[in-house]
């Protein structure tokens, strides 16, 4: 499969947590329309990869370049301006709120506001911008959540939650899409949507970084994976060959 040009670049990337190194020398790139899978046993750094490409951490040391400018450092909501967003492992959503409305807290969670700042401001977003709807709108359309956006979140199944998450990031059009463990307490029929969302952002040519666990929703998305163990990378390459290679093998059955 042919892929775009790089949009994503981090080099040397390391994080530190006072004695503790979650993440080591990692360099990796992700190009337009690729969709790169990072793997690991639990520990192994791959939130922290998200949370410091993303800017909720500054690395410790190293370099991210965003569409060829640094970010390395910059907070969250000026690297999701710049096309990068987040979902996280716990989905930060507010259940009392309908699916729509924590949809369009998206544009603001991300680029704005704090999420409380934001939940006060859920009526200004609904009188004052229209536009924003029609963009939820079609957003819940295309993750096949409009049947259900009128729904209060928490009266839903908990997959809703991680579907309702992924659609809340794409609020700000990202051209690069980081999803902590997006499948993780999906039915097969939630993981079914997730995938074709993946999909289609990969056709339309985002970037995407999926850390998770389920093998075969990876199997069917990513173009290729990274493996960190103890933050270092030990395998890169396609998943099946990963499936056959001594280091991984080790390292998920050394615990
Ligand atoms: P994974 O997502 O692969 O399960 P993490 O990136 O969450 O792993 O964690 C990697 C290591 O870094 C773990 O040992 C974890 O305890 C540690 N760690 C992660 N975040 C912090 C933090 N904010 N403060 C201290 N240690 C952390
Ligand atoms: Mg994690």
């Amino acid at each position: 499969r042919v892929v775009g040009r790089t949009v994503l670049a981090w080099t040397g990337l390391r994080r530190s947590f006072g004695g503790l190194t979650a993440v080591a020398d990692f360099s990796c790139e992700l190009a337009a329309g690729e969709v790169l899978g990072l793997i690991g046993p639990n520990g192994s750094g791959k939130s922290t990869t998200i949370n410091v490409l993303s800017g909720l951490y500054p690395p410790s040391s190293g370099r991210i370049e965003l569409a060829g400018a640094d970010v390395s450092g910059l907070p969250p909501h000026v690297v999701a301006r710049r096309g990068m967003v987040r979902t996280f492992q716990d989905p930060r959503l507010v259940g009392r709120f309908t699916v729509l409305e924590n949809v369009l807290l998206g544009a603001h969670v991300h680029a704005r506001y704090g999420a409380l700042e934001a939940g006060f401001g859920i009526g200004r977003i609904r009188r004052d911008e229209p536009a924003a709807i029609a963009r939820a709108a079609g957003v819940l359309t295309a993750m096949g959540l409009d049947d259900v956006a009128d729904r209060v979140l928490e009266t839903l199944p908990y997959g809703y939650r991680r579907l309702v998450e992924v659609a809340r990031a794409l609020m700000v059009e990202p051209d690069v899409l980081l999803l902590d463990e997006p499948a993780a307490g999906l039915s097969e029929g939630e993981i079914g949507r997730l995938e074709r969302a993946v999909l289609d952002l990969r056709a339309a040519g985002v970037a995407v970084l999926i850390v998770d666990h389920h093998m075969d929703f990876l199997a069917r998305v990513v173009d290729r994976v990274v493996v960190l163990d103890g933050g270092r990378e030990i395998f890169r390459g396609a998943i099946g060959a990963m499936r056959d290679d001594p280091k991984v093998a080790e390292c998920y059955l050394g615990r």
